[in-house]
């Protein structure tokens, strides 16, 4: 991209231009920035902690693809994983050694999971798993908790959070009643009312799409106990919370084992693509061992698998040490900023995974969630810092992602930006 043409093209041109063609000009609605208003900023490259926009501005970026990269934009070992990768032909339409490798090292990772399968993104493998925990109960009935987004397939899109709970959509038109009227909807660190009618439980074990709220003590111990007494196949979705809490699964972090996990997001590196996997048993219900069937063209994709591999291999138990000394760092920070200027916050870490809420109670579920996004200081604390140079996610439901090239420096200059933010707002 020449200088010459960047400082031609404005982001508002951009998403003049793109509204005439797509949708909204985006093609993920949280991108458009309605729920914090101004105009999206489009992205010419990002490098480390930080994007460039067309416009030439920087920012230090804590949206990291929703937790997609979590090295860092265009690390060079990644990026080289990929250029190698293409030069072999970007799919075949036939079984290559490089998604052998990934489901082994994922299995290996995941204490408890036996076999994964491969899919080109998170909304299909929680789709995916949701058919295989009806087939393999032979159930109909499924239950998902209030505010944990699971992908966009008809029957989970109800009480999603994130994207659709900033736009206020509780769900979406374009629905049948038919394709929801077995999802039953319970609020999050509530263990609900459960019978063998149920197929599967499916749960963020750290619900981190309406903000960051952690499982209460006892919260997925006790929806363990009540699956497996009632033959309910237990899910976790785990396409933000896989390989980011830790080297494994959230289920390895908190000791909880469910039938089946989801993943996503880091298990890519940046590459469209999504798993599910669990035990043998389970899994040998899809097709072409068994009667469940699922599929895709692009699924086990040689470049996404490859870049997956790669980032896998770079993370260890140091990485995750690293990310939570600086996402607790951050967290601090943001949260002595917001008392200094008397701004009520609550920030919510988990390990890796930090959210911020402002009010003054801590968030346990999503109607608590909400209530504090209705205060509406979200999009001013939003925007103080996009005007400072710091993009955090144009909606108040996400997380704050912290990577590892997100250093010491940035996390330091974000909190210095915060207090001069916070002390703008007015509540
Ligand atoms: C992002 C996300 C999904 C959907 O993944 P896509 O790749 O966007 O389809 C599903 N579940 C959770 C928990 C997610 O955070």
């Amino acid at each position: 991209m020449s200088a010459q043409r960047r400082s031609r093209i404005t982001n508002e041109e951009l998403f003049e231009r793109a509204r005439r063609v797509i949708p909204g000009g985006v093609n993920s609605p949280v991108r458009a920035f309605k729920s914090v208003g101004g105009t999206p900023f489009f992205v010419a490259k990002g490098k480390g902690a930080y994007l460039y926009d067309e416009e030439g501005r920087s920012y230090v970026d804590f949206i990291q693809s929703y937790g997609a990269v979590i090295l860092g934009h265009a690390d060079s070992r990644v990026t080289a994983a990929i250029n190698h990768a293409a030069l072999y032909g970007s799919t075949f339409g036939a079984p290559t050694a490089g998604e052998v490798t990934l489901a082994e090292m994922i299995v290996e990772r995941v204490r408890g999971c036996d076999m994964v399968r491969l899919t080109s993104s998170g909304t299909e493998a929680a789709m995916s798993a949701i058919r295989l925990a009806r087939g393999f109960t032979k159930r109909d009935k499924i239950l998902k908790f209030d505010g944990c987004y699971h992908g966009h397939s008809d029957a989970l899109l109800v009480a999603g959070g994130s994207g659709i709970a900033s736009l206020g959509i509780p769900d979406s038109v374009g629905i049948p009643k038919g394709a929801v009227e077995d999802t039953i909807v319970a609020p999050y660190n509530e263990v609900p009312p459960l019978d063998d009618s149920y197929a599967a439980v499916i749960v963020e074990p750290v619900a981190a799409n309406m903000g960051v709220v952690p499982p209460k003590h006892g919260f997925l111990e006790e929806l363990r106990k009540k699956c497996t007494e009632n033959g309910i196949v237990l899910i976790f979705d785990e396409v933000i919370t896989g390989f980011r809490l830790g080297p494994g699964a959230a289920s390895d972090y908190f000791g909880v084992v469910p039938d089946i996990w989801c993943f996503g997001k880091v298990i890519g590196g940046g590459m469209p693509i999504g798993a599910f996997g669990g035990k043998r048993e389970i899994m040998e219900q899809l097709a072409p061992v068994g009667p469940v069937y699922q599929a895709g063209t692009l699924s086990g994709n040689p470049i996404a698998t490859a870049t997956g591999a790669i980032v896998l291999n770079l993370l260890d138990a140091g990485s995750y040490q690293i990310l939570a000394i600086r996402a607790e760092r951050l967290a601090r920070g943001l949260s002595d900023a917001f008392a200094s200027a008397g701004i009520e916050a609550q920030v919510q870490r988990l390990a890796t995974l930090v959210g911020v809420f402002f009010g003054s109670e801590p968030v346990t579920n999503y109607a608590e969630a909400k209530r504090s996004v209705a205060l509406g200081l979200y999009p001013q604390f939003f925007n103080e810092m996009l005007g400072r140079g710091v993009a955090f996610a144009p909606g108040p439901f996400e997380a704050i992602f912290v990577g590892l090239k997100h250093t010491e420096k940035e996390i330091d200059r974000t909190v210095e930006l915060a207090s001069e933010a916070a002390k703008r707002m007015i509540s």
